[in-house]
């Protein structure tokens, strides 16, 4: 691990202009660990183009980036590739996997990542991307301005759940608190990550959970959002994020499922445990991936078909 963090910051010090990218549908750690490699590179006079495949959510607008987050990409134009936050290549979406010609830099903390890249920093043992780059800025000898430790934070919360799941570690609160101690206002960003829903986001959500379900004698919630649902309540895809919870959040569930019909016969499902479980595995089974307590994929199918499927593969690995 040290060598490839090394490898990573010499290639850092002595190239200039990089692409930073990471997966579609960007979560707060994707948005939060480009941003703070972004300032990062501010501040040691380098150029770098962000980029990801799809539009930043309207919930992250709020958000200062370090530069405009292209979604286009033009081969060939910059020294280095650095993917962040992304389980394998295809993450990032096809106008970057299909296409990218410069070397690859992979910083990742997804079990089973395939080291996709010409220097691979995988570390299933840390939080979040953000986390990583927290390292990385003190192996560059970069001090944590404001911008980069709020950028950092958002990382962190958004893949702890505000310090609640398994990868919670003692070194995760640590950052925490250096975080604050460089300037961050917990109150004040908390409100700003948490606090941005829109009416038609709650109306979805009373949707789902009141059709929510259980099986396998309470083990399992399962909740489900059709195209219907999202017509009817006028809310977009990125609403479902968090229905997840809701169905963990029921006592005695061990696994967790969220189901969204992103086009006809295209299903998203989301998976998420607490303890033991692990969901990874079961995700890796219908070619999806992500870490032991919460992952997710694609199934081709109908709604029927897609819940058909996963509760097979659950029930299986539940009963093992
Ligand atoms: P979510 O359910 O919030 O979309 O994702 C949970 C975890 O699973 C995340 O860590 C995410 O990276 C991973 N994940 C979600 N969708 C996919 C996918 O299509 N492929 C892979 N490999 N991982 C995914
Ligand atoms: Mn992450």
């Amino acid at each position: 691990m040290m060598e490839n963090i090394n490898k990573i910051a010499e290639v850092i010090k002595n190239h200039d202009d990089f692409l930073i990218a990471s997966h579609e549908n960007p979560d707060g750690d994707a948005i939060g660990s480009m941003a703070a490699l972004g300032y990062i590179l501010k501040v040691m006079g380098k150029r770098f183009t962000l980029f990801n495949d799809s539009e930043i959510p309207d919930k992250f607008k709020w958000f200062t980036m370090p530069g405009p987050v292209l979604r286009e990409y033009q081969p060939g134009r910059h020294s280095w590739i650095i993917v962040l936050d992304c389980g394998n290549f295809q993450r990032s979406g096809k106008k970057l996997s299909q296409n990218a010609a410069e070397p690859i830099i992979n910083i990742d903390h997804h079990r089973g990542n395939p080291e996709f890249g010409e220097i691979n920093w995988v570390d299933i043992s840390f939080s979040s991307v953000g986390e990583m780059i927290a390292e990385l800025a003190d192996h560059l000898n970069i001090k944590i301005n404001l911008p980069m430790a709020e950028s950092i934070y958002l990382a962190l919360v958004s893949d702890t759940g505000f310090f609640s799941f398994g990868n919670t570690s003692a070194r995760v609160h640590d950052l925490s608190a250096r975080l604050i101690r460089d300037g961050v206002n917990p109150d004040l960003i908390n409100s700003k990550i948490l606090n941005q829903w829109t009416i038609e986001r709650i109306h979805l959500h009373g949707m789902a959970m009141q059709k929510a379900l259980l099986h396998l004698d309470g083990l399992v919630g399962i909740i489900s959002v059709s195209r219907k649902m999202l017509h009817e309540t006028g809310a977009v895809l990125d609403d479902c994020e968090g229905l997840v919870n809701a169905v963990r959040n029921i006592k005695g569930v061990q696994v967790a499922i969220s189901l969204r019909e992103d086009e006809q016969n295209k299903i998203k499902y989301s998976l998420r445990s607490t303890g033991d479980t692990n969901v990874q595995l079961i995700a890796a089974e219908l070619d999806g991936g992500g870490h032991k307590n919460a992952s997710g994929g694609i199934i081709q199918g109908d709604m029927i078909k897609a819940r058909e499927r996963i509760m097979d593969v659950v029930t299986r690995h539940l009963k093992a």
